[in-house]
C-alpha cells in the first residue's frame, strides 16, 4: 500500500505536534500549511508557558486525560531536545474560608485526576513553599512546570522534516473540498491532493470548519489576555507559580503570577472580548472579527449571563494599578512601581449558540478530514498527547488499525 498523504493545516503546537507524529510513527508524506511566515505565531506563542498538571478538569474527559498523558511525553521530548524545563511547582491559594471549601473540591478532582503528589498545606507550608504569599489554606502541585512552547514547536518541526514531511509557511489555505475520496486543499500558491487534512487551526477553526460546511457551532469568540511584567528588583516575591481559586462565577482563572523559563515574573491574564482574532496591538480592531462575535447570539446570551466578571474584568483592562492590586491580594508585598505591560495574548474559545463556553477539548471529522474545534488551556501541555490522540483516531477510521485503546 502507498504512504498515506496527509496534510495538516495550522503550524501552532497541536497541528505541528500531528504532523510530526504521522511522519515519525506511520506510513505517510506529510505536510504542514501554515499561513503565517513562522510555527507558533497565534496562542502557541502568547501563553503563559506552564505545563499544567491536570488539576482543573473534569474527570474523564479529554482535557483531564490528554492533560495527564501530554505532561508524560512532554517530559521525556523536552528532555531529548535538552529545552529548558523547570518544575518549580504551582499554589493555588485559597484567601479565607468560602474559598477553603472550594479548594477541598478542587483538590477532590486534582487527586481524581491523578496529580502526582497534590496536596492540600496550611498557611504556614504556604509560607514555606511561597515566603511572600499569603493565605488560609493552599493546594501545592509540586510538580506544575514551566517551559517555552514555541521552542517545543520548533523542536517538532525538526522531527518532522527529519522524518521526510515539508512545512510550507506563508501558505494560507483559502477552500477546501472533500470529494471523489480525497481532499483538494487550495492556498494562493495552488492546489493540492491529500488522502487526510487534519485542521488545527486555532483562532480560525470554526471558518476553516465552514469552508467544508460543517456546523458553525461552536463559534470561536476571542477573548485577550493581557500580562504584565514585575521589575528584576521584585522577580524573587514568587518561586514558582500563585493561582486563586477558580471562582465558579467567573469563566476565567483570573490574575495570576507565574514564572518564565527567561526569569521573568509575570502577571496575568485577564480575559476581555477581543477586537481582532489575531490582534496583539491594543489599538487593532479587525471588522470582520467584531462583526463575528457581536452578530452571534450566544456571545450576547454569554456576555448578560456574566456582567459580573465583565466589570471585574473591565477594572483590570483599563488600570494597571487594578491588575497588580488583584495580585497583591495573594503576594501583598508586590509593588505597582516598575511593573509593565507585557504581551497580549488572544484564547481561541468555542462558545455555543446558547452562549455557554465550551469546556472539553472539540474534536470532530471524518475518515478523511479532522478537524479541532476548541483546544484551549491546557491545548499546549497535551499537544503531544492530542496528536496522539487524532493519529489513532484518525487511523481507526480509516480501518488501518483496530478499534481498541489508542496508538502509542
Ligand atoms: C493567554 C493564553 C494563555 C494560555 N496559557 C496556557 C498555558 O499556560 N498552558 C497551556 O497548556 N496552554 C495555555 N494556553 C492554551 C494554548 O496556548 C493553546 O491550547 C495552544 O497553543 C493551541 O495550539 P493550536 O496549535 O491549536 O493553536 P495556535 O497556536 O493558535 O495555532 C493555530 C495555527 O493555525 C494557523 N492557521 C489558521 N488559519 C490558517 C489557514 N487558513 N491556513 C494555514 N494556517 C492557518 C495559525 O496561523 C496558527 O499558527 C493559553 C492560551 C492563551 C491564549
Amino acid at each position: 500500500m502507498s504512504a498515506l498523504r496527509v496534510a495538516v493545516v495550522g503550524g501552532g503546537i497541536i497541528g505541528t505536534a500531528v504532523a510530526r507524529h504521522f511522519a515519525c510513527h506511520h506510513d505517510a508524506t506529510v505536510t504542514l500549511l501554515e499561513k503565517e511566515d513562522r510555527l507558533a505565531a497565534h496562542q502557541t506563542g502568547h501563553n503563559s508557558g506552564v505545563v499544567h498538571a491536570g488539576l482543573y478538569y473534569e474527570p474523564g474527559s479529554l482535557k483531564a486525560t490528554l492533560c495527564r498523558r501530554g505532561v508524560d511525553l512532554l517530559h521525556g521530548f523536552v528532555a531529548e531536545h535538552d529545552i529548558a524545563y523547570e518544575e518549580c511547582g504551582k499554589v493555588v491559594v485559597a484567601l479565607d474560608d468560602r474559598e477553603s471549601t472550594r479548594l477541598d473540591a478542587l483538590h477532590a478532582r486534582a487527586v481524581a485526576n491523578g496529580v502526582p503528589d497534590v496536596r492540600v498545606v496550611g498557611a504556614d507550608e504556604l509560607h514555606e513553599i511561597e515566603p511572600h504569599a499569603v493565605g488560609v489554606r493552599a493546594i501545592h502541585s509540586p510538580h506544575t512546570a514551566i517551559v517555552d512552547f514555541p521552542a517545543v514547536t520548533d523542536a517538532l518541526a525538526g522531527e518532522l522534516t527529519a522524518a521526510g514531511g515539508t512545512v510550507r509557511l506563508g501558505n494560507e489555505v483559502t477552500w477546501l473540498d472533500d470529494r471523489g475520496g480525497s481532499v483538494r486543499v487550495g492556498t494562493a500558491r495552488g492546489t493540492d491532493e491529500f488522502d487526510l487534512v487534519i485542521v488545527c487551526g486555532g483562532l480560525q477553526s470554526d471558518r476553516l470548519a465552514a469552508l467544508l460546511g460543517e456546523p458553525t457551532d461552536p463559534r470561536i469568540v476571542p477573548f485577550y489576555g493581557d500580562y504584565f511584567l514585575v521589575p528584576e528588583s521584585q522577580r524573587n516575591l514568587v518561586r514558582g507559580m500563585v493561582y486563586p481559586v477558580p471562582d465558579p462565577r467567573y469563566p476565567f482563572l483570573g490574575v495570576h503570577l507565574t514564572r518564565r523559563v527567561d526569569g521573568a515574573l509575570m502577571l496575568g491574564p485577564n480575559a476581555f472580548l477581543s477586537l481582532g482574532r489575531e490582534s496583539y496591538e491594543r489599538r487593532r480592531v479587525v471588522p470582520r472579527d467584531v462583526r463575528d462575535a457581536i452578530g452571534f447570539p450566544g456571545f450576547w446570551r454569554f456576555a448578560a449571563r456574566n456582567l459580573p466578571a465583565a466589570v471585574r474584568e473591565t477594572r483590570t483592562a483599563v488600570s494597571p494599578a487594578r491588575f497588580v492590586a488583584e495580585a497583591r491580594k495573594y503576594v501583598p508585598s508586590l509593588e505597582t512601581d516598575g511593573v509593565v505591560r507585557g504581551p497580549r495574548g488572544v484564547r481561541a474559545q468555542a462558545m455555543d449558540s446558547r452562549g455557554r463556553l465550551v469546556d472539553d477539548f472539540v474534536i470532530t471529522g471524518t475518515d478523511r478530514i479532522v478537524h479541532v474545534r476548541n483546544a484551549p488551556s491546557p491545548g499546549a501541555t497535551s499537544a503531544l498527547a492530542i496528536a496522539e490522540h487524532i493519529v489513532a483516531e484518525a487511523l481507526r477510521r480509516r480501518g488501518l488499525i483496530p478499534e481498541g485503546p489508542a496508538d502509542r
